[in-house]
C-alpha cells in the first residue's frame, strides 16, 4: 500500500520551484518523485527530454544522505554534474578522470553530498562497497538502465554487478531510468535490478507538436534547402558520414543561413565552439553525425532532418525527439533511399550470427515506418507498446493521405526480369528490358529475346522506380556486390502469387516542405 504522498509532494513542489526554478512537474515526474520519496523502488521509462534527471535530483536534495547515480558515460555524467552544481546542488563524480577523489570521498562519508556520480565499473570494486557502507545513502539511481539487459541495444556487463551491490543495502530504494525499452527489455530490467513489477512507470511517448514527414530522397540539397526556407528557427540535419556532414554543411551554408558542421573527426575545440554557437543561436543550423545531441539542452529546436536512414526506430525517435522540447510546432523530416536499405541489409550479413535476427527485426520495423501509407505517429507509438488512435492529423500521411496501389502484378514482372537476366543488372537495364528498349547492351546480352522483354506498358513504367525502392526496403530485392539486383526475402512468394505488394504512389508534388 502506498503511503499518503501528498504532503511530500507539496514539499517537492516547493523544492522544484526554489532549487530548479520550475513551476510544475511534467508528465509522470510527480508520480516517479512521489514513489521515490515514499521509499519505493521504481523503473521510469521516459522519452528523451521528458526530464529524467529531475526525478532523482529532486529527491536527492530533499532526502537526507546521498543519491548514488550510476551512469555509463563520463561525458554525460559531467554534463549532469555541471547543471546540478549550477542549481546549487552538492554533487561530485568518482571516475578515472576526476582528480579530487580524496575530497569527494571525504564529503560523501560526511554526508555532505546530495549526488555522487559513479561509473558502473566501480560497482565491482570491493572498496566501493565498503565506502557505501560508511556513508549515509538516500537512493540508488541507475541511468540508462537498459544497459543491464541483453535485450537492449547497448548491453554493458558491468551493469549486472549493480544488483548484488544494491542488495547489500536493502533499505535504500532504487530508481532505474531509461528512454528506450520495449516490453521485453522492461521486464528484464525489473528482474536484473530487483525492482518490483508494480514499480514500472511509463511516460507517454507521443510528441504531438512534432510533425513527422518521411519522403524518398530524390534531390536532398533541394529538399533540405526548402525545409530551411520554410523553417527559420534553429535546426539539426543528421547525415550518415563525416564526409557528407562536411559537404552538406558547406552546400546549405550557401543558402544564406548560418550552418556549422559537427562530427567526431573535428578538433575538440571546434566541436565545442560549434555546439555552443548552436545552443545559443535562434536561427542556426547544425549538420551533424548522430554523435551530436547527447546531453544537449536546447528546447527551441524547430526541425530535425535526416539525410539518410537512421539506425533504428529507437534512434529515429530519439534524434527527432530533440525537436520542439518547448512544445511549439516542429518538423521531423526523413529523406530515405533504396540504397540506404541496400547498405543496411548488406551490413546485416556481416554482423554476428547471434545478433542477426534482432538486427533484421529492427530494420524491418524501420522499413514498416517509411513504407506505411498510414499514420507515422501510430506506427511509432505502437512500436513503443502504446495503443494510439489510427490517425494523428500531424504527419505527412495524415495531412495528405497518399494513394496506395496494388503493384503485385508489376512486382512479379520486375522480379522475373531480375531472375531471367541472371540477377546481376541494375534497375536502369531492367527498366529497358521490361519496357522494350532494345539498345546495344540489351541486344548484345540477348535480353530482347527474353519473355519479359517489353511486358510493361509505358503508363506503368514510371512506377518501376517506386516499386523497386519498396521491394528493396522490404528485402525482396537485394543489391549484388557489383551494383546489380538479386532476389531476396519473400521474392519467391511474390513470384508464386503467395504474397501481395502494395506501393505508396509517388506524390503529384513534393511532400518535403510545410504547407
Ligand atoms: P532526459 O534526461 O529525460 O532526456 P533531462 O533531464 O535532460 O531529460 O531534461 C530535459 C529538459 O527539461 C532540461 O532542460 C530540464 O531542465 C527540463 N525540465 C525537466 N523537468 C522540467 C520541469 N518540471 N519543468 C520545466 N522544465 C523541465
Ligand atoms: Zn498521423
Amino acid at each position: 500500500v502506498l503511503p499518503d504522498l501528498s504532503p511530500d509532494l507539496d514539499a517537492a513542489r516547493q523544492c522544484l520551484a526554489q532549487v530548479f526554478g520550475f513551476s510544475g512537474f511534467r508528465g509522470v515526474q510527480d508520480q516517479v518523485v512521489g514513489r521515490v520519496l515514499g521509499g519505493h523502488s521504481t523503473l521510469a521509462v521516459m522519452p528523451t527530454g521528458a526530464g529524467k534527471s529531475l526525478t532523482y535530483q529532486l529527491p536527492a536534495v530533499m532526502l537526507p544522505g546521498t543519491c548514488v547515480v550510476v551512469s555509463p558515460l563520463i561525458a554525460l555524467m559531467h554534463d549532469q554534474l555541471r547543471s546540478a552544481t549550477a542549481n546549487g546542488i552538492r554533487a561530485a563524480a568518482l571516475t578515472s578522470v576526476d582528480t579530487d577523489r580524496e575530497w569527494t570521498i571525504e564529503r560523501f562519508r560526511n554526508g555532505e553530498l546530495d549526488l555522487l556520480y559513479v561509473a558502473p565499473e566501480r560497482a565491482s570494486q570491493p572498496h566501493f562497497r565498503e565506502l557505501l557502507g560508511k556513508a549515509p545513502l538516500a537512493l540508488f539511481a541507475i541511468d540508462e538502465a537498459h544497459c543491464v539487459s541483453e535485450w537492449g541495444h547497448d548491453f554493458r556487463p558491468d551493469y549486472r554487478l549493480l544488483r548484488p551491490l544494491m542488495d547489500a543495502f536493502p533499505q535504500v530504494p532504487r530508481l532505474a531510468l531509461t528512454a528506450t525499452a520495449d516490453r521485453h527489455t522492461r521486464a528484464d530490467i525489473l528482474e536484473q535490478l530487483g525492482i518490483p513489477h508494480d514499480g514500472l512507470i511509463v511516460a507517454g511517448f507521443d510528441r504531438p507538436n512534432i510533425q513527422y514527414r518521411i519522403v524518398p530522397r530524390d534531390n536532398p540539397l533541394r529538399q533540405l534547402t526548402r525545409l530551411l526556407a520554410d523553417n527559420p528557427g534553429p535546426g539539426v540535419v543528421y547525415a550518415p558520414t563525416r564526409a557528407q556532414v562536411e559537404k552538406l554543411a558547406e552546400q546549405l551554408g550557401d543558402t544564406g543561413r548560418r550552418v556549422l558542421p559537427y562530427h567526431a573527426g573535428l578538433p575538440a575545440e571546434t566541436r565545442a565552439a560549434n555546439q555552443e554557437a548552436f545552443v545559443t543561436s535562434e536561427d542556426m543550423v547544425i549538420v551533424a553525425t548522430v554523435a551530436f545531441g547527447m546531453g544537449i539542452d536546447k528546447p527551441d529546436v524547430r526541425f530535425v532532418a535526416h539525410a539518410g536512414l537512421p539506425k533504428s526506430i529507437e534512434g529515429y525517435y530519439q534524434e527527432t525527439g530533440r525537436a520542439g522540447r518547448d512544445g511549439d510546432p516542429s518538423v521531423a523530416l526523413l529523406l530515405w533511399g533504396a540504397d540506404d536499405f541496400a547498405r543496411a541489409r548488406q551490413r546485416l550479413s556481416e554482423v554476428d550470427q547471434s545478433r542477426q535476427q534482432g538486427e533484421r527485426t529492427r530494420l524491418d520495423a524501420l522499413a514498416g515506418l517509411v513504407e506505411t501509407a498510414g499514420c507515422r505517429r501510430a506506427v511509432l507509438l505502437r512500436h513503443f507498446g502504446e495503443d494510439p488512435p489510427p490517425t494523428c492529423g500531424n504527419c505527412d500521411n495524415c495531412l495528405e493521405p497518399p494513394g496506395l496501389t496494388d503493384a503485385t502484378e508489376l512486382a512479379r514482372k520486375l522480379l522475373s526480369a531480375v531472375y531471367r537476366t541472371g540477377q546481376s543488372y541494375g534497375l536502369g537495364h531492367l527498366e529497358k528490358v521490361l519496357t522494350g528498349v532494345a539498345d546495344e547492351r540489351v541486344t548484345a546480352r540477348g535480353h530482347d529475346q527474353l519473355s519479359v522483354f517489353g511486358i510493361v506498358p509505358a503508363d506503368q513504367a514510371p512506377l518501376l522506380k517506386t516499386l523497386a525502392r519498396a521491394l528493396q526496403a522490404r528485402g525482396s530485392l537485394v543489391p549484388t556486390e557489383h551494383g546489380g539486383l538479386a532476389l531476396g526475402g519473400d521474392a519467391r512468394d511474390i513470384l508464386k502469387g503467395l504474397a501481395q505488394v502494395e506501393v505508396v504512389l509517388p506524390p503529384a508534388k513534393e511532400r518535403g516542405g510545410r504547407h
